[in-house]
């Protein structure tokens, strides 16, 4: 039993077989995955929730919940107008979390202050509609500038809402993975903990409590060894687990029903059916 608490398999590079890597990912015992609402912008932020509705009450597929953000990389696109809307999509009944948003000093799509403006408002969004919140954290190259800003602007804007959230595709070190623990965060590993040069990552996650962690794919991209290359899928989220679970010294599937747990109790769902409510 798996869960893949981060993908993006509305666009393009699914659109001729996305039936077939869902059923694929079912058969393979990942019975749920969080269809992440970036889209391209905020005009399509509601990519998740078309997903979740269109595989409602199909048991051949697994059980998707969706969020709704605006990335980084899109932050120039955000304005009031998509503010309300993203305010009413977020009351969605399968909407568990605001995200991914963040920092990303690593491609700069969006200037920084206006990244952190967005980054800003979003928590502020959250807040209200009662929300965790997904991060995508990413510093420019041999740096740590956007995780000193992230992880401050967290502390002062967000822990006191009580409402936690997510470090997704945890890259950083030892100390940025205490300092998101310190902070109430769950931590979400991805397959770049299967590449050769990530020992970073799998220091971090030597360090995570079991019961604070997550695994992700981040579907399309980063594909775990063996995958490394290809389109990444869901069905590829044990090959996160089974990394983890070598550096634990545990079972693949220990790691995978642990991090189910996890998932169903962070956002307050119902395993047993596709109802549940983090904001109750
Ligand atoms: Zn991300
Ligand atoms: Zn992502």
């Amino acid at each position: 039993m798996f869960i893949d608490s981060h993908a993006h398999l509305e666009g393009k590079r699914y659109d001729d077989d996305r039936d077939a890597v869902l059923a694929r990912a079912k058969e393979g015992g990942i019975e749920a995955y969080l269809a992440i609402g970036n889209g391209e912008g905020p005009d399509t932020a509601d990519c998740g929730i078309r997903l979740a509705e269109k595989y409602s009450g199909k048991p051949e597929y697994p059980k998707i919940w969706a969020s709704v953000g605006i990335h980084p990389h899109e932050a120039h696109l955000a304005n009031d107008a998509a503010y309300s809307r993203m305010e009413q999509w977020a009351r969605h009944r399968k909407v568990v979390a605001w995200g991914e948003i963040g920092l990303d000093y690593f491609y700069d799509h969006s200037p920084r202050d206006v990244q952190k403006a967005v980054f800003l408002k979003q928590m502020e969004l959250a807040r209200a509609a009662r929300l965790p919140i997904i991060i995508h954290c990413r510093p420019s190259d041999n740096s740590e500038n956007a995780w000193d800003d992230c992880l401050g602007m967290i502390a002062e804007q967000w822990t006191s809402s009580g409402l936690g959230g997510i470090l997704h595709c945890f890259t950083g070190t030892v100390e940025h993975a205490r300092r998101g623990l310190d902070l109430g965060f769950m931590i979400s590993f991805a397959g770049n903990i299967t590449f050769p040069k990530a020992q970073n990552i799998r220091d971090a996650a030597l360090i995570v409590p079991l019961d604070r962690m997550l695994i992700e794919t981040d579907s399309p991209y980063l594909a775990p060894i063996p995958h490394r290359g290809q389109r990444n899928e869901p069905a590829f989220v044990k090959e996160v687990a089974r990394q983890v679970a070598e550096l634990r010294g545990v079972s693949a599937e220990e790691i995978g029903e642990q991090t189910t747990r996890n998932f169903y109790r962070f956002f307050k769902l119902d395993e047993r059916t596709e109802s549940g409510d983090p904001r109750a």
